[in-house]
């Protein structure tokens, strides 16, 4: 008999459950709110100067497994690009060194790598190198933040603040002292497992021409993506879902459902629906800042570049990672995770702040090579994982038999990344296909 799945929501994760839910013969209706699909993985035009620009820089990893086979379903893998030199250059009030590696090369690259960057002394050095050889070793007790974690386990404050700290607010949004070790632990297990999973990939194009042929695919599998179509409230008969319906009124039946969700907003379907939304009030919101500014003068700096001791934290050379960038001017990309400390701020302000941290580091010399920029404050970036919540993640099945959820922050035991996404997305599918096998 044949099937029908209905997912809302077009972001990462609802779109890999369609494309596993289509590849496995499910007919599949995904509805998505807005006008575009990608949700919190999208690019627009700046009108001021007709270059395409993305909702913030997006780094992946070679861990990203689940990521990378969505996109090798929609054959747009070709459009991302991994470093060919594991490279990061830390900039300072001090000057700038070199994080890099030839990772093609050693048995050890980030020892090496290591072992030749001049922020840290020796005894850091040691200290982080000792600590990822016996990663798999250490037990973590339950409830410790990573700031805790790191001191017990013999790391310097100049080793956090130089390494750990950055990679933690890249891959966590969200600070050390409140960071789960248990969470970041698994993200060092991941990342240090070989030198495949640690390499950095960028997209070469703007985000979203890396998800745009997903309409196509699922056409040719009798399936359909419905844009401006927000639901609103599901219909639910003892433990099935029936229908849902969106803000039209209009009603749709399945005979099994994904959720694809922020927490928010399923919270707000499912207390539109009289399902339990206890699970909201566990959860906030990290905040990340992006800075995009076209420069007349070239800045020296690599294609990523930590920045310490200042509020920004990254500096992506967009001229050198994309090919989208208009061949007039050169484009950068400041970061600023885990930004809730300038939730009260105005644009201008943080603005500002960035542009005098650039010309503090020595990175730009004078605000007037800014020949424009621009702002995005996304106060709902990702979930606020902490050491309080992250055992309260939901699973991705529900208390109802034919409702499931995924979306980046359901419990992956990931942090919420793209590669969280695409995983849960996997994993609704799967379990999707689970329950018509024994239904
Ligand atoms: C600035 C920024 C930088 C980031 N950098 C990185 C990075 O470098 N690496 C990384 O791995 N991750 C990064 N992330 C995180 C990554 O973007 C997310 O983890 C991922 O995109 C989440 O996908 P999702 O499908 O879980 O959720 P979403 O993308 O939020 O998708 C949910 C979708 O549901 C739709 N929707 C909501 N309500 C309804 C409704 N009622 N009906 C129908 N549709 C609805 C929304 O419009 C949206 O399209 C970053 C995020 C941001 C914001």
């Amino acid at each position: 008999m044949k099937r029908k799945v209905i997912i809302v929501g077009a972001g990462v994760s609802g779109i890999n459950a369609a494309v596993h839910l289509a590849k496995a013969g499910i007919e599949v209706q995904l509805f998505e709110a807005k006008k575009n699909i990608g949700g919190r993985f999208f690019s627009f035009t700046d009108p001021t100067t007709g270059n395409i620009i993305d909702n913030g820089q997006h780094i992946f990893i070679g861990a990203y497994n689940n990521f990378f086979d969505l996109l090798r379903n929609l054959n747009t893998f070709n459009f991302v690009k991994a470093q060919s030199n594991f490279e990061i250059n830390y900039f300072d009030d001090k000057g700038s060194a070199k994080l890099a590696t030839n990772l093609s090369s050693g048995k050890l690259p980030l020892a090496l790598a290591l072992l030749t960057f001049r922020k840290l002394d020796f005894k850091s050095k040691v200290s982080i190198i000792k600590m990822i050889l016996k990663i798999h070793k250490i037990h973590i007790p339950a409830e410790i933040s990573c700031q805790d974690f790191l001191f017990q386990n013999g790391q310097t404050n100049l080793a956090i603040k130089y390494f750990w700290e950055p990679l933690i607010l890249a891959t966590l949004n969200q600070s050390v002292e409140k960071s789960p070790a248990s969470l970041f632990v698994e993200v060092i297990k991941i990342m240090f497992k070989s030198v495949h999973n640690a390499k950095i990939y960028f997209s070469t194009v703007p985000l979203i021409r890396l998800l745009e042929p997903v309409d196509d695919f699922l056409k040719t599998y009798n399936s359909d993506i419905y844009t401006n179509t927000e639901i609103v409230k599901l219909d639910v008969s003892k433990k099935i879902i029936t229908n849902c319906i969106d803000k039209m009124g209009d009603i749709f039946s399945a005979d099994a459902f994904i959720l694809a969700l922020p927490f928010d907003r399923l919270a707000k379907i499912f207390n539109n629906s009289g399902i339990n939304d206890d699970f909201k009030s566990f959860f906030n919101f990290s905040p990340i800042i992006s800075f995009y500014f076209w420069s007349k003068s070239k800045i020296d700096c690599s294609e990523i570049n930590a920045m310490i001791g200042t509020k920004s934290h990254w500096l992506f050379n967009l001229s050198e990672i994309s090919n989208a960038v208009n061949p007039k001017y050169y484009l950068y990309t400041i970061t600023i995770s885990n930004a809730l400390e300038m939730n009260n701020m105005s644009h201008s302000e943080i603005s500002q702040m960035i542009i005098d941290e650039l010309t503090y580091l020595g990175l730009i010399s004078k605000s007037t090579d800014i020949i424009h920029s621009r702002l995005i404050f996304d106060k709902k970036a990702t979930v606020s994982i902490d050491i309080n919540n992250f055992d309260k993640r939901l699973p991705i099945e529900t208390a109802y038999d034919n409702l499931f959820i995924c979306g980046d922050w359901v419990n992956t035991s990931l942090p919420a990344t793209l590669e969280s996404a695409a995983l849960s997305g996997r994993l609704a599918a799967e379990k999707v296909i689970n329950y018509f096998k024994s239904s």
